[in-house]
């Protein structure tokens, strides 16, 4: 069958009946997406919702008002799937979501310039394509495609919509000796007996059950966005096809005002901007660590100097790194002292990072108590603890622990 949409793709409203509904837990698939789904299934005499097929999404609308969130072909019916049941024989008033289906038309009728022009002008037949949410890619069976390539397609392709080549459906029947010009590329596995054959001017003929624009015009624009190697001896080439293109450009706009607000200067300066930045700031981090390394020694000194000579250490610098805290644990091995050293995360302030170290006896009475306070993640491994601490928050309540711990042993 030869539903109302593919001999008219610019229809966005329809009157038909119901034939059949039917309950259905089918998922709801969305490019590529999917999700759960319980609901019914309608097949009504003939429908202007297209359903999936030849790469193209499926549409959405309303039957009634109730929403249709997917259609789908079953052999010669195409099921639209919606929450709440119709009474089989219905009058229904179809609405397209027009916005959605002039997107995918631009999508699909670019695919077929794109795929026309790469195969017969370079050599590089297509062997898939896909639409999804944001961007495009076909499927090209080779791995060398240049970027002059790329360049040359886009214009030629940009021409092409400028002189507004038509775009015609032709009907055939399957066993119809014409059909062997046109590729097979798109066609739905189970062939209907009726076959069309999307025409771009004598640019290209291509068997499709898609829905397409009139003339290229309609197209207003496309976008190559590069090539990525794709499965073995493949090259995925990204585009977009008309308000996709106005869509990316405004969104690529939002992001460079942005950064002229956090880099204060225009975008022509950008990169270099960012390059010294990083450049600074590795400069400013190794001038860090050589600090923290000093002070860490002076930390060390100081403690084996003081007299008399303390029983433990218990050190949070919220600046410290893991380094500066495993270079005093090493600096103070041997001392005989029980250590509890702690660090925030930069990012995570709540969060930190602890040591905790020392003879057996005060790690075995402490230890718990104090990861349990701070929400510690990590076991003693060789009478140490190092590990991440989930709270914080308690810090000071530990040191009052290691403080009253060692006044009531040392009185
Ligand atoms: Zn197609």
């Amino acid at each position: 069958m030869v539903f109302k949409c593919q001999e008219d793709s610019f229809l966005t409203e329809y009157t038909s009946r119901v034939v059949k509904c039917e309950p259905t837990k089918e998922p709801i698939v969305e490019y590529g997406k999917i999700s759960k789904f319980e609901g019914y299934q309608i097949t009504l005499e003939n429908t202007i919702l297209f359903p999936a097929g030849g790469g193209q999404p499926h549409d959405i609308g309303w039957l009634n008002e109730k929403e249709v969130l997917q259609v789908l072909r079953k052999g010669d019916e195409a099921l639209h799937f919606t929450i709440d049941p119709l009474e089989v024989g219905a009058t229904v008033q179809m609405k397209i979501n027009w916005e959605r289906r002039l997107d995918h038309m631009q999508q699909h009728s670019g695919q077929h310039l794109l795929s026309a022009i790469l195969e017969k002008e370079h050599n590089l037949p297509t062997t898939s394509w896909w639409l999804g949410a944001d961007e495009c890619h076909i499927e090209l069976a080779s791995t060398d495609v240049s970027e002059a390539t790329v360049v040359a397609v886009e214009q030629r392709c940009n021409a092409l919509i400028r002189e507004a080549v038509p775009v015609k459906v032709k009907f055939c029947k399957s066993d119809d000796p014409e059909l062997d010009e046109a590729h097979t590329r798109g066609l739905p596995k189970d062939v209907m007996a009726t076959i069309r054959i999307i025409c771009i001017g004598d640019i290209d003929e291509n068997m499709c059950c898609g829905t397409h624009v009139a003339n290229l015009s309609q197209l207003q624009m496309i976008k190559l966005l590069g090539t990525e190697p794709g499965k073995k001896g493949k090259t995925n080439l990204k585009f977009v096809v008309g308000n996709r293109v106005t869509r990316l450009f405004q969104r690529m706009l939002d992001r460079e005002r942005t950064l002229v607000g956090v880099l204060k200067n225009e975008p022509s300066k950008h990169e270099e901007l960012v390059l010294k930045l990083q450049k600074n700031l590795k400069l400013s981090n190794k001038n860090l660590q050589n600090l923290l390394s000093e002070l860490a020694q002076f930390e060390i000194d100081t403690i084996k100097n003081t007299e008399p000579k303390p029983k433990y250490v218990f050190m949070f610098k919220k600046e410290a790194t893991p380094d500066f805290n495993r270079a005093i644990c090493k600096g103070l091995e041997g001392e005989g002292l029980f250590m509890f050293l702690a660090s925030e995360d930069a990012d995570k302030p709540k969060e930190g990072q602890i040591i905790i170290q020392g003879p057996e006896e005060h790690c075995n009475a402490l230890g718990q108590q104090i990861t349990e306070l701070l929400k510690g993640k990590g076991a003693f491994k060789n009478g140490k603890f190092q590990g991440k601490a989930g709270d914080m928050g308690s810090i000071n309540k530990c040191k009052k622990l290691i403080e009253d711990y060692f006044n009531n042993i040392s009185s």
